[in-house]
């Protein structure tokens, strides 16, 4: 069966088709500025070259309907008609409490999806544009929602919930969610298998560091904790997003900047982080750069970003009581040379020890802890595509 896996945004559309009989990939693409003028697509078939199409295109179902016929085009196309797709995969952020696990879309999901849009509004409603195009495009085959957060659904109150009056938990449901879930799943499982251990006996903690990034505490197969919380704005020093802060400053800022809920929610979303912190960029590459040439605002920037993943690695090394691994995953965990080793720099007293040279390494599943270092320290490059393509495909066959 091909499975084609989709994650659509508020103005953008990615798609990858993948071969379940050998899970390889036979197309990536995006489509970007949906809904806005200039918009591209950019299809990449396995072993050809890359094509752009220029095409304005009014919404996701024409956006979707664009792909599709890339999809079956004689010169650049995968498949022959769009019956060869047997399931479409789509990546849904928010699932609530309600999902713990994938699910093949009818009514009622499609309810809970649009039930969780209040809480969701910048991610909820594309899926939903997403998932409507699909099923009117290709209304014959099995749709699944794979949800960012049903991994951490495993988490106790104990680190769910927030010391805030307890009916807001049961009138509006704050509470601490997750997200990236299906790449904390993908990396947490090949640590076992790199760890040569059943996943259930391990005790994991991942690092997501991206532009967006989070962590979490893995322990017998269940979420313990992660650091984005009700909404993805909690936890690690993001490219844009504060991560923690003392939420007094929230209440001040409105006041002294004159802005309304929507304004600091943008500014806490967009305008802080990396870029607010250092003045340079989102971009860590750019920030490393800066504080090479002397940049004093990139240096604390940086300072900042170690700290705050040290900080939660003590946090779950006392919750779980000691791990196995480290994972380090996404752009910057993959990449970030610099980035790793001054995250493990000085915690040897943890067990933590990494190999420096090993650690000169971009984008490779490997072991770059020191031979008498307690603890492991994986780099494992996230594929959350394939999560999504291999739990549609066992919904769905
Ligand atoms: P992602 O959101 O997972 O696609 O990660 C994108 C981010 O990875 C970029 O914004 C960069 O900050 C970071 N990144 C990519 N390559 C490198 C690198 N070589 N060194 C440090 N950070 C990197």
């Amino acid at each position: 069966m091909k499975v084609l896996v989709v994650n659509a945004g508020s103005s953008s559309i990615k798609y990858q088709v993948v071969d379940m009989t050998d899970e390889s990939v036979m197309a990536v693409g995006l489509v970007d500025r949906v809904g806005i003028p200039g918009t591209t697509l950019d299809h990449s078939p396995a072993g050809k070259d890359k094509v752009t199409i220029k095409k304005d295109l009014p919404d996701h179902t024409a956006g979707m309907k664009l792909v599709l016929e890339v999809l079956i085009n004689e010169e650049y196309g995968v498949i022959k008609s769009m019956d060869e797709i047997g399931a479409v995969g789509h990546r849904v952020v928010h699932g609530g409490e309600e999902f713990a696990a994938s699910v093949v879309i009818d009514d009622a999901v499609k309810k809970v999806i649009k039930d969780c849009f209040d809480i969701a509004p910048l991610h909820n409603p594309p899926n939903m544009m997403g998932i409507e195009a699909c099923q009117e495009l290709m209304p014959n085959v099995k749709h699944v929602a794979v949800f960012d957060t049903a991994f951490h659904q495993t988490m106790e109150p104990a680190n769910f919930m927030y010391a805030l009056p307890y009916d807001v938990y049961e009138k509006y449901r704050v509470r601490r969610y997750g997200f990236h879930g299906t790449s904390h799943f993908y990396v947490a499982h090949r640590a076992a298998d790199m760890l040569g251990k059943k996943y259930e006996d391990c005790k994991i903690i991942t690092l997501h560091l991206g532009n967006g990034a989070s962590m979490a505490a893995v322990k017998d197969g269940r979420v313990v904790d992660t650091t984005m919380g009700f909404t993805p704005l909690e936890g690690l020093v993001m490219g844009t997003r504060s991560g923690d802060i003392d939420p007094a400053i929230v209440f001040f800022l409105m006041d002294k900047l004159g802005m309304n809920s929507a304004e600091a929610n943008n500014y806490f979303n967009k305008k802080s982080g990396m870029l607010g912190l250092s003045g340079v960029s989102n971009d860590l590459r750019d920030i490393l750069e800066a504080a090479a040439s002397g940049n004093e605002r990139a240096k604390i920037a940086l300072d900042v970003y170690y700290n705050k993943v040290k900080g939660y690695i003590g946090n779950y090394m006392a919750k779980l009581n000691g791990c196995d691994c480290l994972v380090f995953t996404a752009g910057v965990g993959e990449n970030g040379i610099d980035i790793r080793e001054n995250i493990c720099k000085d915690l040897d007293f943890l067990g933590i020890k990494m190999d420096v040279e090993k650690n000169k390494v971009r984008g490779k599943e490997v072991d770059v802890s020191a031979p008498d270092s307690k603890i492991k320290i994986f780099i494992i490059p996230t594929n959350e595509e394939l999560v999504i393509a291999r739990d549609t495909y066992g919904l769905a066959k």
